[in-house]
């Protein structure tokens, strides 16, 4: 039986895009060659390439308007440290948002190539709440921030507005919600949370903001390199690619990201009413500050904790233990998680209360 995926990453994906990896995995595009052992240079797999960049840069809105959409390796870590090699000018300062374990992940690499302002930190709240109130320095080469806090289950709700570029981690909520993205200048994320399999980063780039660090980046660390190659300086992720597209077509197929937008919500607040509403669970992260992704509760008393990991098991859900830093438990309800899953889950948590 098919589990109610809870996993923060890799995580979820639609049925459909199983069901037609797989076949593509068998036969690509009746080609008689699986996509596995096709030449990302084929005329099919450039198609897919193609299509996977322009369809992201359209259901973010961000078509025509000076950005470009790269397919690259290395995970979102590896642009916690492209970003600065490619932003940071010599002696230059960058400006950090401190929010999360990702976010000062970003800062120590950042720190290899100058001075790294973090403007606010909540890390003394172990996290549980975005840093608030904060003031950019204005001769910062650019101001980066993680929209979503997988860990700790927070999110970002308004950006500032800034004199210079504005550089997002968007790793576990790209395409679950309307932004104006055009108010930022890089975006970037891994595959693994919200779009597809492990093994491939979505990072867009606002062209215009390239080429003005002086610094000699290597060739395969370098954004323009890789944008003038179409994303094929090297051998891309071909599979992670192909999968990724599928997602991109089944959502734009759903009505795109505001109409996933609308079903995240009610996911969300399902749950949070259950957690708000249950007196046997509380949330861990402020609740001005809850993440629509990733849903962060505790037992109010750890000795439930094993009848209730029972029972959740036995409902068919997997993958709700929270990470270890905040602990308890997380339910991560990326686009594909249908709501009927969200459903059980607060069944579970009900019927944990009457069995108390
Ligand atoms: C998972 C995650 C990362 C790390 O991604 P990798 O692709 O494993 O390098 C970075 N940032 C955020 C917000 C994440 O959720």
């Amino acid at each position: 039986m098919k589990k109610h995926n809870y996993s923060a990453g890799p995580c979820i994906l639609p049925q459909e895009v199983f069901d037609k990896s797989a076949q593509a995995i068998l036969n690509f595009n009746d080609s008689g060659l699986s996509i596995l052992e096709i030449s990302h240079r084929s005329k099919d797999f450039v198609a897919v390439m193609d299509e996977a960049r322009s369809l992201a840069l359209e259901l973010l809105g961000l078509e025509d308007k000076g950005y470009k959409a790269l397919f690259l390796a290395g995970g979102a870590s590896l642009e916690f440290l492209m970003v600065p090699y490619n932003l940071m000018k010599e002696g230059g300062k960058a400006a950090y948002l401190d929010s999360g374990t990702w976010a000062s992940g970003a800062i120590k690499e950042a720190k290899f190539f100058g001075e790294t302002v973090v403007v606010a930190s909540s890390k003394e709240e172990n996290y549980n709440n975005i840093p608030k109130g904060y003031s950019v320095p204005a001769d910062a080469d650019y101001f980066h921030c993680t929209s979503n806090n997988t860990i700790f289950g927070t999110q970002m709700k308004e950006f500032p507005s800034l004199d210079m570029p504005i550089v997002c981690d968007m790793s576990s909520d790209i395409f679950s919600r309307v932004l104006d993205f055009s108010k930022f200048d890089i975006i970037y994320a891994g595959a693994q949370k919200n779009m597809g399999p492990a093994g491939t980063t979505l990072v867009i780039v606002k062209e215009e903001i390239l080429g003005k660090s002086g610094r000699i980046i290597p060739s395969i660390l370098d954004y323009e390199k890789h944008i003038k190659a179409e994303s094929m300086y090297n051998t891309p992720a071909v599979f992670p690619v192909y999968a990724s597209l599928l997602t991109l077509q089944w959502l734009k197929k759903l009505g795109g990201v505001a109409a996933v937008e609308k079903l995240n919500n009610a996911k969300a607040e399902l749950l949070y009413n259950e957690i708000d509403r249950n007196p046997l669970f509380k949330g861990a992260a402020a609740v001005e500050d809850r993440s629509n992704m990733n849903a962060t509760f505790l037992l109010n008393d750890a000795a439930h904790t094993e009848t209730f990991d029972t029972m959740w098991k036995a409902a068919g859900i997997s993958g709700i233990p929270g990470h270890r830093s905040v602990g308890g438990y997380r339910a991560s309800m990326y686009n594909a998680m249908p709501i009927e899953s969200v459903q059980v889950l607060v069944d579970v948590m009900k019927a944990l209360e009457k069995a108390i």
